[in-house]
């Protein structure tokens, strides 16, 4: 408890000290708490500290999750690939989805949900092939292709740098999403505002932030993993 307090001071600071280098207001970054490790015991404890945004990656800790968090107040944030058959389970139970990434699970999305959908466009900056994604060139035309499904609003971008320890690469990607989210926002479409940009995670959320990131996913620097225990 101790030190999840303790980590939650450190972000919000790292993150302040992030926005007075570049001019930007902390009030619009959205830090969404990456429960996917723990327990709901121990995500309860993140909201007490005064986090609303909860992010998860599979459908079951998702349903878990809300099942035993009953807090209206909070946003969920669905943050991993998404099978199509798994879209009725969740669809109607999250506020964001951040990994809108082909046109299939866009019709699903449309067949199921009940309300317009805030998603994220996943976008594969660096091209490893491990990673889920659009390519950059092929952001324009899919968002274009989205006018079609009205339960679909595309609220941003995202993207997961790649793994390594060189920050300028990091960067280089979290740069080259925002080129494209503001190429894109410029656009002023109306069911793709486009206006919002879901990067930095752990190890590189101050990078991200100082790049323009309006929303970071953090897990293991924040809530840690289960196995650290409840000190
Ligand atoms: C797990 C995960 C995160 C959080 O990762 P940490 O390195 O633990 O902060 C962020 N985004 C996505 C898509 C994830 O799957």
């Amino acid at each position: 408890m101790e030190k999840l307090h303790e980590n939650i001071e450190q972000i919000k600071s790292e993150i302040y000290d992030a926005c007075q280098r570049t001019g930007r207001n902390p009030e619009d970054i959205t830090t969404i708490a990456v429960t996917k490790q723990v327990s709901s015991k121990r995500a309860s404890k993140v909201i007490e500290s005064g986090i609303c945004d909860l992010g998860e990656n599979r459908p079951e800790g998702l349903l878990s999750k809300k099942a035993e968090i009953l807090d209206p107040n909070l946003n969920w944030h669905f943050i991993g690939n998404v099978q199509s058959r798994k879209v009725k389970d969740i669809i109607n139970g999250i506020d964001y989805l951040h990994s809108l990434d082909r046109l299939s699970l866009a019709k699903e999305i449309q067949k199921r949900a009940d309300h317009t959908v805030n998603c994220f466009v996943q976008v594969n900056v660096s091209g490893e092939g491990s990673k889920s994604g659009l390519q950059i060139e092929e952001v324009e035309e899919f968002v274009q292709q989205l006018q079609q499904y009205d339960k679909i609003k595309v609220v941003g971008l995202m993207t997961m740098a790649p793994y390594t320890d060189d920050r300028e690469l990091i960067r280089s990607v979290f740069r080259s999403l925002r080129k494209l989210r503001d190429e894109m926002s410029f656009k002023e479409l109306k069911y793709a505002p486009c206006t919002l940009l879901s990067m930095g995670m752990s190890n590189d959320y101050v990078i991200a932030i100082e790049e323009g990131a309006t929303h970071v996913r953090i897990g293991t620097a924040l809530v840690g993993t289960e196995s650290e225990g409840e000190e």
